[in-house]
């Protein structure tokens, strides 16, 4: 009898999001794997849209693809020009990348720098989109995004740089570069709030922190703004759900932030989701009973992540 749960920790190669490691949880079901690997500094509360999704992959699976690939983009982390090249130069062929900038301890420069080399790597004809992560005030928006526009030859659009749904506005009203909305719509009660605000020209959409493939099918009915599906960082079994909603969404303008694989050490199965010529086929990669022991967690974490399952599971099912 294969098992229904199965805990994971794989270290990344580079330093992403604060974290030099990433575990979480994969639930097996009727229809397959699921996987729930909410952030540590999210709660239970928060956790419960994680949790659907993990459900509605092992318990339901995903609605028909309309495409038999999707276009990825390479994600660069917040390191120096020549890992930053390094990194473009080995993607699987990505012809668009997105590039950290505004991680604590560094400077303008130092992001300057890492998109002109990501420029470099690129050429002329490849697309740069820089995340902030709500790094910024309005004013500091303003110029930052007009230095980096001219350092990185052109931004395709700049992902959250300031925290709030206003700030957007205020800020779209007083820069070119496009801007997509990120953390305004995956930790909001009011994602609508980006729309009715004209906040943004483009929406991240994840799957586990928006409760699963078909609810993030109506969320981008509902906003009808193009849609960029991108990962939480997850393993290939996480992944494969966000594959899924792209292969489902009606337009797919952007490339995908689904390529994070890439920034893993290791993977859960024994055919990773990684871009060849920048697309990532669509198709649903099994955990690997090899795979699964070379990167189980030791007993205190599978400990950890088994109480919290239980605290959120209670969430969802009060009485159980
Ligand atoms: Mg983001």
């Amino acid at each position: 009898m294969p098992p229904t749960v199965a805990v994971w920790s794989i270290p990344l190669r580079t330093r992403f999001r604060g974290l030099v490691v990433r575990d979480g949880v994969l639930v097996r079901g009727d229809a397959g794997w699921g996987e729930f690997s909410p952030f540590w500094d999210y709660d239970d509360a928060e956790s419960v849209r994680w949790w659907r999704a993990a459900r509605e992959a092992a318990d339901e699976g995903w609605p028909a693809p309309l495409r038999e690939s999707v276009p990825v983009n390479v994600t660069v982390p917040a390191v120096d020009a020549a890992r930053a090249r390094e990194i473009v130069l080995t993607s699987g062929g990505c012809r668009t990348a997105k590039v950290k900038v505004a991680e604590p301890g560094q400077a303008a420069a130092d992001d300057e720098a890492r998109l002109e080399a990501v420029r470099d790597a690129l050429g002329p004809d490849g697309r740069i989109r820089v995340d902030a992560n709500t790094a910024w005030d309005v004013d500091e928006a303003v110029r930052r995004l007009a230095a980096y526009d001219r350092a990185a030859g052109g931004l395709e659009y700049a992902e959250q740089p300031v925290p709030t749904v206003d700030d957007l506005a205020a800020l779209r009203r007083r820069t070119h570069v496009p801007l997509a909305a990120d953390e305004s719509v995956r930790r909001s009660d009011d994602p609508m709030a980006v729309v009715r605000k004209a906040a943004a020209d483009v929406v991240v959409l994840k799957v586990q922190p928006l409760g699963g493939v078909r609810a993030c099918l109506e969320l981008a009915e509902r906003v009808g703004l193009p849609v960029v599906v991108s990962s939480a960082l997850e393993s290939s079994v996480g992944l494969a759900a966000g594959v899924a909603l792209a292969a489902a969404l009606p337009e797919l303008p952007y490339a995908c932030g689904l390529a994070t694989g890439r920034l893993f050490t290791d993977d859960v199965v024994a055919d990773p989701l990684l871009p060849v010529d920048g697309e990532i086929a669509v198709r649903r990669p099994e955990p690997d009973p090899v795979a699964l022991a070379r990167t189980a967690a030791g007993p205190d974490l599978a400990a950890r992540w088994s109480d919290r399952m239980n605290r959120v599971v209670a969430l969802v099912t009060p009485g159980v």
